[in-house]
Formats: C-alpha cells, structure tokens, sequence
C-alpha cells in the first residue's frame, strides 16, 4: 500500500454536504482526501435556487426551524446545536459571501449567485488543505469487520481511518447524484428507504400549456380538486413548464397532491383574479372594452390577462374571434373570458419522475445514526450527510442547511 493514498478522512462526492465535512476536518488538521466523479464542484449547488442558491433559512427560533423536518426533529436538536443557521450566516461572511434574506426567511447569498457558493465551498477546503481528486468515481467500497476498509476508484485503492459518504441523493441525476451512495448503504447491510420525489413539479394533461412554458403567474389561487370534491387551496405564484406546472407553490403542494393521485387525476382550477368576485371582474371588463370599443380583441385583452397568457387563454375559446373589434364581443363572450380569468381547468395526471425533482426523500434512517456525530452505528468509522439521509422537509433553504449542519458534524467527528 503506498503510503501517499492513506488519509485520515476520505469523504466521497464534492457537493454542499461534502465539501463542509472535507474543510470541516481539514480545519482539525486532518489529512482529508475528497473524491468527486464530475471534473468540477458542486454540480447540483450550482443549480440551487435558480441558480440564485436560497442557502438557508432564517427562522432563527430552533424549535420552529426543525417543526419543518417532519419526524426527524427530535433527532437534528444536537447537530443544529453545534451548526445551526446563525453559524451558516457566519460562515459564509467569514468566506466574503455575506447572505441577505428575502420574502418567507429564505437567505441567499448577497451576490444571488449560487456559483460563488461553489467559490466559497471550493476556497473553504482549500484553505484547510483539502486534497480534492475531481473526475473520480468511487466504483467500490470494502469492509473489513464492520468497519470501512478502503474504497475503490478507477482501481486505484484509497485507505483512510474514517470515511464520509456524501454522495446525494437521486434527484437531478445530470449533475453526479445517481445514487450510489444508497446501493453502497444497501450492499453494507443498512436499512434504505425508497426514495419517492416528495418536492416536484406536477404534469399537466392540457398540450397548449407549452404556449405558455416560462410564464410565471403571480399572486393566484389554486385550488386542487380529487374526484369532484374540493381539496385545498394555496396562493402565491405558479410558473408554467413545458410539461406543466412548477414553482414554490407547486412544489409545496406536490407531496398533497401525490396522495390525491392514488384516485386518479387532480383537477387544479387557477383563478387568476383572486382579489376580484365574478361579478366585479365583469363589469372592469366591461368598462376597459367600453374604454377600448374600437381596438382589436386580441390586443385589449393583453391588459386583462396575465402577462404571456392571454393569446394562450382566447385560443382556449375558439368560437370567440380574436381579430374582432371589441364592440362585436357579445355579452355572454365577455363573460366567457371574466369566468376563464377566475377558473383555468387544469388536468394534473402525475408528478414528475424522480429525476426532476428538487428534493427526494428516502436514504438512510436517523435511527441508524448517532447525530450527535453523523456517525452510522453499526459502522463506526463511516459517517453520512446530506440528501443520503431519509429526511423530509419543505423547500425554502431546509436542504442545504441540512447539508452545512450534517456537513459539518461529520468533519468535526470524523
Ligand atoms: C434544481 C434544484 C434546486 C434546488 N434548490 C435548492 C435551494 O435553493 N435550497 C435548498 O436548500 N436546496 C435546494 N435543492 C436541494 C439541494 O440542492 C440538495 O439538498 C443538496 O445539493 C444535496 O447536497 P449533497 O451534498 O447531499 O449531495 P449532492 O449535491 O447531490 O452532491 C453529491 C456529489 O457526489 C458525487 N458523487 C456521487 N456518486 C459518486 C461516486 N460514486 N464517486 C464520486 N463522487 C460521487 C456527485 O457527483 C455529486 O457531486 C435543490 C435541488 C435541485 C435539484
């Protein structure tokens, strides 16, 4: 064994969670490998946020803050006692990149770039001497009693005292996340819970919603129907894809909507005027068609709709003529399009698959962890992070926090 692929701390894969916990060890002065099967860092960070990376949260009480991880709360009380959000808003201001907070506490950096986040991670490992290896696949690992022996990449063999499995979950697999990391756990003999996307957008039967793709729909009301009956409803807004449907609010309600699925499709009804009644939209309608008797359909009600939707919506009403001058729309056609502002039926028939999905839950249990450390019981020197482990929780910077607060417990112990 040569004595150059010995290391105290190997962590494999170079996201969020694996770049914490490689500079976290460094920064104790170990001697920490970092392998990363993509030829750069942080692949599925750089993507984050729209690119824009939300960062973290900035709900500052704990309690509050861990309610949104459903039944892992009782077990993130002490990692995110020794990293919480206050020490990520340190963090990243120690590395230049201060954060700022915008609407539902979601922080960003302050340069709304998630690339520079990659900088800060990438500059983090190497101011802790971090040896990264970019453009290696961990093939295999090896277990000797029950602990990690050595693991395996383009048959080169990698020694260390502890390893940190950091190699994300299954969403977005373009990015590296292919989930490796969980046939390893599986093949080691460790529970896995089947990952389903439980934050993901939504597809939608209706073809013409392509005409729409990048039209993003602020302040509506979608209300969810199952088997005629009413469901629930959210506000906020809605972006159209070119499958169907996305956005925070989409993707909030999608885990709802999934159960809904089981009883066959889900009928979404957009009211794109929430703030107005029926009848108070008509007559607004009726006073802009008056204000506008001469102009073509087609252009007034460029001002009635949203914006990017309206030649979509009066393609949805093909007896209406759009070239007509407003003075020939009828009463009942005017009312027609008040009542299609107020209700566009929409046909959700899935979600989308895995791999387009923000955040899939599924990986390892809690209860196979010491989180005190991030330590895995029945293997005391392997530690997991970040997406490996079956966590549920909303979008809103939840995730990544919980890649800096696991990141870097397991630094700190490995
Ligand atoms: C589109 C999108 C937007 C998102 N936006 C946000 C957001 O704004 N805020 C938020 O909190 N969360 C967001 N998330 C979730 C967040 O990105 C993840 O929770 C987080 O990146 C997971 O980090 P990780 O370290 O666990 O794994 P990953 O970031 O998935 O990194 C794993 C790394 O391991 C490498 N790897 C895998 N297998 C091997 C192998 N065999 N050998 C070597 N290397 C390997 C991969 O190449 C990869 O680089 C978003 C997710 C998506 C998909």
């Amino acid at each position: 064994m040569s004595s150059a692929q010995k290391y105290d701390v190997i962590v494999i894969g170079g996201g969020a969670s694996g770049m914490m916990a490689a500079g976290q060890a460094g920064s104790r002065g170990k001697r920490v490998l970092l392998l990363e099967k993509n030829k750069k860092l942080g692949a599925k960070l750089a993507i984050t946020g729209g690119t824009r990376c939300n960062i973290t949260n900035a709900e500052e009480d704990t309690r509050t803050l861990l309610g949104h991880y459903g039944n892992a709360e009782q077990f993130l009380f002490s990692p995110f006692s020794q990293f919480g959000v206050k020490d990520t808003f340190a963090f990243f201001e120690a590395l230049g990149l201060p954060l700022v907070v915008e609407a539902r506490k979601r922080a960003f950096p302050h340069t709304h770039k998630a690339e520079d986040v990659v900088r800060a991670m990438t500059e983090f490992m190497r101011k802790n001497k971090v040896e990264v290896r970019l453009g290696r696949t961990v093939e295999k690992i090896v277990t000797k009693g029950s602990r990690i022996e050595k693991v395996i990449a383009d048959s080169e063999e990698f020694f260390a005292d502890s390893f940190v499995f950091a190699t994300g979950g299954i969403s977005h697999p373009e990015t590296g996340s292919t989930g490796d990391g969980f046939a390893w756990l599986a093949k080691i003999n460790l529970p896995i819970a089947k990952p389903t996307p439980t934050i993901v957008p939504l597809k939608v039967k209706e073809s013409w919603i392509k005409d729409v793709s990048g039209v993003t729909l602020s302040d509506m009301k979608i209300t969810f129907m199952s088997q005629s009956k009413k469901k629930f409803s959210r506000t906020g807004a809605v972006l159209f894809t070119h499958f169907g449907l996305s956005g925070p609010l989409i993707l909030n309600s999608s885990s709802q909507v999934a159960d809904y699925l089981h009883e066959g499709p889900v009928a979404a009804h957009i009211d794109m005027r929430p703030n107005l009644d029926l009848g108070v939209l008509d007559k607004l309608i009726t006073e802009h068609f008056a204000a506008n008797s001469n102009k073509i359909l087609k252009n007034t009600f460029k001002e009635l709709a949203p914006q990017g939707m309206s030649d979509a919506l009066l393609a949805l009403m093909p007896a209406i003529d759009p070239g007509k001058k407003v003075h020939s729309v009828t009463k009942e056609e005017r009312r027609v399009l008040a009542e299609l502002l107020k209700d566009l039926p929409l046909t959700i028939t899935d979600l989308m698959g895995l791999d387009r999905a923000v955040v899939a839950d599924g990986g390892l249990p809690l209860t196979e962890i010491d989180t005190r450390t991030m330590r895995v019981n029945k293997y005391p020197n392997l530690f997991v992070t970040g997406d490996l482990l079956h966590i549920n929780r909303p979008t809103g910077g939840y995730s990544l926090q919980l890649c800096w607060t696991t990141g870097f417990v397991a630094g700190s112990a490995a």
